[in-house]
C-alpha cells in the first residue's frame, strides 16, 4: 500500500501548490488593485461614516468632523501584498521543483526495475 500513500501524498501536495499559487495570485491581485486606487484622481465622493456630510473618497480625514480613514495606509498594503505575493510564489515554486524532482527520481527507480 506504499503507492496509494504516495498517491495521496502527491495530491495533497499538489493542491496546497495550488493553494499557494491562488495566494500568491490574490496578494499581487490586491497589490494592483491597491496601487490602482492610490492613483485614481479624487473624483468620487462619498458621505461621512460620523457626519454623514458628503467627502471625497481620497480623503485621509473627514474636514467637518476629523473622523480618520485608512487611505494612508495604501502604500504599506501595497509593500505588505508584493511581500507576501512574493513568499507564496517562492513557496509554490520551491514545491514544483520538489514534486518534479520526487517524480524524477520514482521515474529513475521504474527504468531501473524495468531492466532488472
Ligand atoms: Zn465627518
Amino acid at each position: 500500500m506504499d503507492n496509494l500513500s504516495d498517491v495521496f501524498m502527491s495530491g495533497v501536495a499538489i493542491i496546497m501548490l495550488l493553494v499557494m499559487f491562488c495566494f500568491a495570485f490574490m496578494c499581487f491581485y490586491m497589490m494592483i488593485v491597491n496601487i490602482i486606487d492610490k492613483f485614481k484622481p479624487a473624483s468620487k465622493l462619498m458621505s461621512c461614516e460620523s457626519c454623514e456630510r458628503t467627502i471625497s473618497t481620497n480623503a485621509y480625514v473627514c474636514p467637518h468632523c476629523g473622523q480618520h480613514y485608512g487611505n494612508s495606509s495604501a502604500f504599506s498594503s501595497i509593500t505588505v501584498c508584493f511581500f507576501c505575493g512574493c513568499v507564496f510564489l517562492f513557496i509554490g515554486l520551491a514545491g514544483v521543483s520538489l514534486i518534479l524532482e520526487e517524480y524524477g527520481y520514482d521515474l529513475l527507480n521504474l527504468i531501473k526495475k524495468l531492466f532488472n
